[in-house]
């Protein structure tokens, strides 16, 4: 039998983003979908960075780029530019993109590696298109020729996640969903199954459905509070439980990249949008007071700030399962990992797609459940190592928490990966996961992570012929940049709202 009723409980991005990707693909078939919102509980307001991923998610709405940039103030964004990670001092980014290109079908790292070896002092950033470009503050979309430097690469955007939900609500109203207001308050289970059958709200209402998706934020209202589903908390990797944010007037043009400063005790955010700058403190409140992260991040300010600083609390982790029963937890209902490089929105992208991908009929099969699961576990462990990653990859014992991650027992699987990167530049393959090899390389040999070898299939070339082929990507690289318009030029052609510097 067919599932007839979805219920989607809460209205932050993750509510508003299921609601878009579910109404665009089942709005025909005659599936009603409710959403259910309390503003009296509000939104967690914060969440401006993103990963490439989210382009596809908007095409698949058929929401055009233009209109999504001057609706969300959006700045495109090729990367993030790490500060005093590895040493103080330190900086390198992650760009959405490769570096060079294979030779031979070898990557290009392992020659970079060789250059190294052999004393040539070459900075691996030089030959990839998008951080030179980030660089030099410019921007273009990637051209449509695939064999030039221009066209290789990925790019996502910086934006006011508050305003893309009230451009999902409008795009999700016109295909049917309804909305309603008020605070969820109970819920009723089948006494057999202990399915959740209806919702009520302070107002008595009640809500009947057949699937609910949980998306009520930290607080789990379905998955945790009614199911009790339990939470693995990863906070012994990810110790960092507490954030300060606030948005500050920009001071001069703004840059394709967000910034990642290391701190002490934390890092600190920096994510420029048309009118404002976002910027927020990450901390671990073992090694260091509220106030003083307040100050830091205050003191370090580029413009006056917009409003008062806005506190977050977390606790690093995921639900035991993100799918249980007839609940499915999307968004910080179902987990949150610190948001170091942008990936809680891909997060709730990802379990839209498996949602959709393993939609339930009204007997709701457990396999299905069990690989929802299975995937999103997936996801979650990778990035879980990815950012941890960070943290380990580094020289830095100045602080408390730096000598915390120093004497840390890494999970296996990141062992694993690093031990195979050191011995000679080999990068484990995953199949699931968002981050590919090319992050990998640039947070590991960024953080100064270099391995002892390289692939030897490299010393098919003689030194000089390496260095000719290297240096030719360098070059191509180089003049790609050249003729790449400044960021803030492009934008103001192509998406910038008529009110730029406005609220
Ligand atoms: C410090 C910090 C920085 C971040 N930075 C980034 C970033 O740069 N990039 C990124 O991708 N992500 C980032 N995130 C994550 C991002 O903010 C969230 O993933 C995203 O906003 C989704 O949140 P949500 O919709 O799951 O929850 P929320 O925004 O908390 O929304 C919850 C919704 O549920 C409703 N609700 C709750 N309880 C009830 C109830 N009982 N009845 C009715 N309604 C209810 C609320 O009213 C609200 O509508 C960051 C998060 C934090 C904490």
């Amino acid at each position: 039998m067919r599932l007839r009723k979805i219920c989607i409980l809460g209205g932050g991005t993750s509510g508003w983003m299921t609601a878009a990707g579910l109404s665009n693909k089942y709005k025909s078939l005659g599936i009603e979908i409710e959403l259910v919102e309390s503003e009296q509980i509000g939104t967690v307001g914060v969440g401006e960075a993103t990963l490439p991923h989210i382009r596809f998610f908007n095409q698949s709405l058929g929401i055009d780029e233009r209109e999504f940039m001057k609706a969300t103030r959006a700045t495109f964004k090729l990367g993030i530019e790490f500060c005093d990670w590895g040493r103080q001092g330190d900086r390198y980014i992650h760009p959405f993109g490769d570096y060079g290109e294979p030779i031979d079908g070898v990557d290009f790292h392992h020659f970079w590696l060789r250059l190294l070896q052999n004393g040539h002092n070459s900075r691996l950033d030089d030959y990839s298109y998008p951080i030179l470009a980030a660089e030099a503050g410019k921007f273009q979309l990637p051209g449509k020729d695939v064999s030039k430097i221009g066209s290789n690469f990925g790019y996502a955007y910086q934006f006011d996640s508050s305003r893309y939900a009230v451009l999902l609500r409008q795009y999700s109203e016109k295909n049917g969903v309804t909305r309603t207001e008020g605070k969820a308050v109970k819920a009723s289970r089948d006494p057999e199954s202990g399915f959740i059958s209806s919702i009520t709200l302070e107002s008595g209402q009640t809500i009947e459905a057949d699937l609910f998706v949980d998306c009520s934020g930290f607080r789990g209202v379905l998955i945790e509070q009614e199911l009790e589903t339990g939470y693995d908390d990863w906070s012994e990797w990810l110790p960092c439980n507490r954030a300060i944010a606030v948005a500050c007037e920009t001071k001069g043009p703004s840059v394709p990249f967000t910034r990642a400063t290391a701190r002490k005790a934390g890092w600190q955010w920096r994510i420029p949008l048309q009118h404002r700058v976002g910027n927020g403190h990450v901390y671990c409140s073992e090694f260091i007071s509220d106030d003083a992260a307040r100050e830091q991040l205050l003191s370090t300010l580029e413009g006056q700030p917009l409003s008062e600083p806005k506190q977050l609390y977390f606790k690093t982790g995921k639900r035991r399962k993100l799918w249980n029963k007839n609940v499915v937890a999307i968004g910080l209902s179902g987990g949150f990992l610190e948001p170091l490089e942008s990936t809680s929105i891909h997060l709730i992208q990802e379990g839209i797609t498996a949602l959709i991908e393993l939609f339930p009929g009204k007997s709701f099969e457990t396999s299905d459940a069990e690989e929802y699961n299975r995937r999103m576990d997936l996801n979650f462990d990778r990035v879980r190592d990815f950012l941890l990653l960070h943290y380990v990859a580094t020289q830095r014992d100045d602080s408390e928490m730096w000598r915390y991650f120093r004497n840390m027992t890494l999970p296996e699987s990141l062992q694993e990966k690093m031990e195979a990167w050191k011995s000679r530049g080999y990068l484990l393959r995953y199949e699931q996961g968002v981050f590919l090899p090319p992050s990998w390389v640039a947070v590991m040999a960024g953080q100064n992570l270099i391995p002892d070898g390289y692939d030897l299939r490299v010393n098919r070339k003689t030194l000089d012929e390496v260095v000719s082929v290297t240096d030719t990507i360098k070059q191509q690289s180089k003049i790609a940049v050249t003729q790449t318009p400044d960021h803030a030029a492009f934008l103001a052609q192509y998406g910038a709202a008529a009110e730029m510097g406005a609220g």
